[in-house]
């Protein structure tokens, strides 16, 4: 008996939980051991306790739900985690509550060069667009740049564009616009990166963003202390994670130089999420270039730090019509966006990308870009022959009858986001709905058409975007209303939910039998929620709140 109390003798066992493993063969346990960060025993109490031994730790969950540690399938940990330190507008709006808060913001920090606001909806004057003008005067003297949600348009003052040197416009790429007032000169709206980077980079925030809008290395390298400083923004991004009770994060932008901040973290002890970090693939590349995305997969291949992926865009977003219909836009009716890679570059991309063995991963918006995107992953099917490719679409704001099954038929993945849906829980209505147009709505966000589909459809917040928390968006995904009352239901389970955020994830990183079920042998990632989800009503679930995560086995982060 003493011989087995030793090898028993378990690093960490959770007791008195509502444990949903999501393991169909055992779908609910009282708790769970943990030993060499890997699931030792789930079951009753009596088989778990059995893992006592002198020197386990003891979680109680007071009757609070365990489940499998959070798997954040679409996110931006450097740029997220450098923006909580921005001015932060989600719920501002009106002129007066804009200027109050942004003049206080600006008096609480009288040193700094650029100050950044994020989160300001696209009608945060109602009806009015935003120009310079209107920043002018809530600050007329100091360089101030303002950030939609979706971080696809960004408003300048005349300060900021005069410092950046775009007041008089720029040439850009395709997709990208300084929008021109009457007087010539910028009216403040800037539409994508290659518009608002100039002036970003004065923000000193060039770094934390160059995986999204280049893909490229910082040029000069940083010093050794502002490397530090970067780990330090890394560090605060990922303990924000853990906080949220996320154990992996799939981020969606990336480089070397992310890569190698994190594995600094991790040799200072301190990885306390597994992340997989893409090659950032841009249309001004060319297929050589590849040759680092592969590189990148080769040496990052871990349990805590991998790559193997490219991530593309192939539109931008509804709201600043830069996201490519199949038929105009409801409210523009010449107009159905311009991709950033035409339908037969995005072929070539796919087919090299696929032959290399990578996941590929295209933020696709329209139903046009999601149609091209999944016709580029049957290109790469037919040239290299079937193989277990797992390539994703991201977001699928709109898409068509004849595509849903095409996700299904090529294997492909729908990364959905439970917080982005206009009218929910983070955008407003407007003016996404009426661009839309009511023809397209049955196939608007169509989260459960794909899950009945049989489509994997993993969940996302796409942080900063939307706030980070896995919680609100399940609640956001249940609670999910049709904009009109003859339009299908897209609302899902508490189970779908879960999945989303566990098992779905899992599987999107070749990962499904390692992680995103509380299962024996499994890695020991879990949270401990505040309550029994099962049993609190869908409109409080916002109020449970993760009360222990537990990454590989160590607890990444204690409530109180
Ligand atoms: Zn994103």
């Amino acid at each position: 008996m003493s011989v087995t109390e030793t090898v028993r003798n378990a690093d960490l066992i959770v007791i008195d939980g509502r444990v949903l493993t999501m393991d169909t063969a055992q779908p609910s346990a009282e708790a769970v051991a943990i030993k060499d960060g890997l699931i030792a025993a789930v079951g009753d109490t009596a088989t778990v306790e059995a893992w006592r031994g002198p020197d386990t730790r003891v979680i109680d969950a007071r009757g609070g739900s365990v489940v499998p540690g959070f798997i954040e399938a679409h996110m931006h940990l450097f740029s997220g985690a450098a923006e909580l330190a921005h001015l932060q507008l989600a719920g501002v709006h009106g002129f007066e509550a804009l200027r109050d808060a942004v003049q206080a913001y600006a008096r609480s920090r009288p040193d700094m060069g650029m100050l950044v606001a994020q989160g300001a909806d696209y009608t945060i004057l109602g009806s009015e667009r935003v120009t310079r003008h209107h920043l002018d005067v809530i600050l007329p003297d100091r360089p101030f740049l303002m950030a939609a949600p979706d971080h696809h348009t960004m408003w300048a003052n005349t300060k900021a564009l005069e410092a950046a040197g775009i007041l008089h416009g720029r040439v850009l790429g395709a997709g990208n616009e300084i929008v021109m007032g009457a007087d010539g000169l910028a009216e403040g709206e800037l539409r994508e990166n290659e518009a608002f980077n100039p002036v970003l980079k004065l923000a000193g925030e060039g770094r934390v963003r160059l995986g999204l809008s280049t893909g490229g290395e910082p040029d000069p390298m940083p010093s050794t202390e502002e490397r530090a400083g970067d780990r330090a923004i890394m560090r605060r991004g990922l303990d924000w994670c853990a906080r949220h009770g996320i154990t992996s994060i799939q981020n969606m932008d990336g480089n070397y130089y992310q890569l190698e901040l994190l594995s600094e973290v991790e040799a200072e002890g301190d990885l306390i999420c597994r992340v997989k970090v893409p090659f950032h693939y841009k249309n001004f590349m060319t297929l050589d270039m590849l040759d680092k995305a592969s590189d990148m997969a080769e040496r990052y291949d871990s349990e805590w730090l991998s790559s193997s992926m490219v991530k593309l865009f192939y539109d931008g977003v509804l709201d600043s019509w830069t996201a490519v219909m199949i038929e105009p836009y409801a409210d523009r009716l010449d107009w159905v966006g311009e991709p950033l890679f035409s339908p037969e570059e995005f072929k070539r991309i796919a087919v090299e990308i696929d032959r290399r063995g990578l996941q590929i991963a295209v933020h696709s918006i329209g139903d046009g870009a999601v149609r091209a995107v999944l016709d580029g992953y049957e290109a790469a099917r037919d040239a290299n022959g079937t193989r277990d490719s797992r390539h994703r679409v991201e977001h699928i704001e709109l898409t068509t009858a004849t595509d849903i099954p095409r996700f299904v038929g090529l294997g492909v993945i729908a990364s959905m986001q439970p917080p982005h849906p206009p009218g929910g829980m983070s955008f407003p209505l407007e003016p996404t709905v009426s661009r839309i147009g009511r023809t397209r709505w049955p196939y608007a966000y169509p989260t459960r058409t794909l899950i009945e589909a049989g489509a994997h459809v993993v969940f996302a917040s796409d942080w900063p975007v939307a706030p980070i928390d896995p919680i609100l968006g399940m609640q956001a995904a249940m609670l999910r209303k049709p904009w009109a009352d003859d339009m299908p239901d897209q609302s899902v389970t508490l189970q779908q939910a879960l999945a989303g955020y566990t098992v779905e994830g899992a599987y999107a990183e070749f990962m499904e039998d390692k992680k995103g079920q509380l299962k024996t042998g499994f890695f020991g990632d879990l949270v401990v929620l505040s309550a029994d989800i099962e049993a609190t009503p869908l409109e409080a679930l916002h109020e449970v709140r993760p009360v222990t995560t537990i990454c590989g086995g160590k607890v990444t982060y204690q409530a109180r």
